[in-house]
């Protein structure tokens, strides 16, 4: 019997709005692609948005996908703790943050815990994960869904 567990394809979601965001994003991304067990098997462009539901500056945006072998909590304690490396604080809800890392997707999996939802529960109303994700992973975004967010401002940098 082997023990190894199969790959799972997860989608991360990466922003940054706090210093120099775009540096920020692209040492996140390196980190992603240093997780134990991981591969980094794509990476979309970073995209710049205005900030949703919060202050601050525009934020930098991109949608990383790996593949895996952490368990769907392993990898969101993995992500929280490249989040804490960059120094994040959480002063208050929404809050500006220098980077924020979300579990967009993780195989076909379904996860309801007090800790962890996947799919991302905002993931649907949010242009700046859609549009990134979508450049790498056409078939997880309906063209409805990106159509229903067309009225954020997004641009690729
Ligand atoms: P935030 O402050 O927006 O980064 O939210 C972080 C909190 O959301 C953490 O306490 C996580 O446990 C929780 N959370 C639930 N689902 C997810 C997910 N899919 N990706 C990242 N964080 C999640």
């Amino acid at each position: 019997m082997s023990l190894a567990r199969a790959p799972v394809l997860a989608y991360v979601g990466i922003g940054g709005n706090l210093g120099d965001a775009r540096a920020t994003v692209e040492r996140a991304i390196e980190a992603l692609a240093q997780l134990p067990g991981s591969r980094r098997v794509a990476c979309s462009s970073l995209y710049g948005s205005a900030p949703v539901d919060a202050g601050g500056p525009d934020y930098v945006n991109a949608v990383a996908a790996l593949e895996t072998t952490l368990t769907a909590p392993a990898l969101l304690a993995a992500l929280q703790r490249i989040e804490q490396a960059e120094g994040r604080e959480r002063p208050y809800r929404n809050a500006p943050r220098t980077l924020d890392l979300d579990l967009l997707l993780y195989g076909d999996g379904r996860i309801d815990s007090p800790a962890l939802v996947v799919p991302h529960p905002r993931m649907q109303q949010r242009a700046f994960v859609l549009q990134p994700l979508a450049e790498i992973a056409p078939a997880r975004v309906p063209a409805a869904a990106l159509a229903a967010v067309a009225d954020q401002a997004i641009r690729r940098l």
